[in-house]
């Protein structure tokens, strides 16, 4: 191989086949795709050990991607059973699974997943350095953080999550702001404690350029984490996740002058009507860098159909620029998601991201909903059936109250306005209480 990332690749005219992968999926021009990946315009996260990789590219002229978030925890420890949930999960659609594990024997796992996986696979190296190292967080260095990145790196993960726009400086600012709901961020609050209780630099942050040398020896892609998203509608666009945001875009540019590939975080919580905002201004200030948002959540009162508020700020976000999708749960908030909440968080994101492309005008998007309205038109069950996002859900309603007149639904029966336009426009009689 004589490029180290595909970063790297791109920028010395070099076709890796995981880019021309993503062109044939996309149906996109590999000399217009190449040009985007060397500006890291479009990431694509594919760690040279992952060898089952079936490549995805992210960046907001593609398809919307998705990713999902599983992994082992206390509560859920049968590896084989966490294993069915990822399998599950990439059958529904999602591009990318983040193994989120917390307890347990995390490295086999994560093994397992980037060796039967064709999923970009995502970690969070924090969460599993508190798991790993089995010892009070105040006691862990500066040195022992990075080792897990490289571990990481070593077991073939595409992408890793480090939180790394909270250093001192900004932990300082983050005090004084005052919010209502301090740092959501679980990686966030973690590193914000290491720092507090042992007055040290983010080790991320401290050896950014260590991360990256390892990064680009594997071709690891960095998502850049946001500790200081916001957590509420209060404290959405507030002087802490905008702070944030300027250091990452820093980050993001010394990365690149490495080849390193980049996505970067954000929000959250957020009202509708900053959303749009949000997503041009880390568009500027991160340089077009792809953007991987979690929800945006647009309202926090809904716990139970959190999957529905963030499907709302996701649409939009994706629509104005975000790129890849965090799939949030109806057990959001609540408790840890079963296999029922991860189905319905995978397709509310899902329609989340299709809305969004159809409104790009990503290629094939709207085509899709057009063979579903022909179905529709055409009172063609099956087809329909067949195009639906959740074709099990679409059935099982259909057959749970069944039409006296097999060719429309229970809602209009003898009324159907589709059948009766059909049928008038055809210069056939339309007599509806007769029939
Ligand atoms: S019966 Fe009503 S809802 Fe059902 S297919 Fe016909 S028009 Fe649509």
């Amino acid at each position: 191989m004589n490029y180290t990332t595909q970063m790297d690749a791109a920028r010395r005219g070099i076709l890796t086949k995981e880019l021309k992968k993503v062109a044939e999926k996309e149906k996109f021009d590999i000399a217009e795709l190449m040009k985007l990946v060397a500006e890291g315009k479009v990431a694509i996260p594919a760690n040279k050990r992952h060898q089952c990789l079936e490549a995805n590219g992210i960046g907001s002229m593609l398809k919307t991607k998705i990713n999902v978030n599983l992994g082992t925890s206390r509560d859920c420890m049968d590896l084989n059973m966490e294993l069915e949930k990822v399998n599950d999960a990439v059958r529904m659609g999602a591009e990318s699974i983040m193994d989120l594990s917390s307890f347990g024997d995390t490295r086999t796992f994560r093994k397992k997943l980037t060796r039967e996986c064709p999923a970009m696979i995502g970690t969070v190296p924090i969460y599993d350095a508190v798991v790993y190292y089995h010892k009070p967080l105040k006691d862990i260095t500066s040195r022992e953080w990075i080792d897990i990145v490289k571990m990481h790196a070593e077991d073939g993960v595409d992408f890793q999550t480090i939180h790394i726009g909270i250093n001192r400086r900004t932990a300082g600012r983050f005090k004084k702001a005052k919010r209502l709901t301090n740092i959501v961020s679980r990686g966030g609050s973690i590193i914000f404690a290491w720092m507090e209780m042992t007055g040290q630099e983010n080790p991320f942050y401290e050896h950014f350029d260590e991360i990256l040398d390892i990064c680009q020896e594997y071709d690891v892609t960095l998502s850049l984490g946001d500790a200081c998203r916001p957590g509420c509608i209060a404290d959405a666009s507030d002087i802490s996740q905008i702070e944030e945001l300027v250091t990452l875009g820093e980050l993001t540019q010394r990365a690149w002058d490495k080849n390193v590939q980049i996505i970067i975080e954000g929000p959250g919580h957020m009202p509708l009507n900053q959303i749009e905002a949000n997503m041009k201004i880390q568009q500027t200030i991160c340089k077009g860098a792809p953007f991987y948002v979690l929800g945006p959540l647009v309202t926090d009162i809904a716990p139970g159909y959190d999957h529905i508020t963030a499907a709302i700020g996701g649409a939009l976000a994706a629509a104005s620029g975000a790129s890849f999708l965090c799939y949030v749960t109806p057990a959001e908030h609540l408790r840890l998601p079963d296999v029922n909440d991860v189905k319905e968080g995978i397709i509310a994101s899902r329609i989340a991201a299709h809305a969004a492309d159809i409104a790009k005008g990503i290629k094939g998007a709207a085509q899709w909903d057009h063979e579903m309205s022909t179905a529709r038109k055409n009172l063609d069950w099956e087809r329909m059936f067949e195009l639906s996002l959740d074709p099990e859900k679409a059935r099982s309603y259909r057959e749970s109250a069944k039409p006296e007149k097999e060719d429309t639904c229970s809602m209009c029966g003898n009324f159907c306005a589709v059948k009766n336009m059909n049928r008038i426009l055809n210069g056939e009689i339309v007599s509806i209480f007769d029939e």
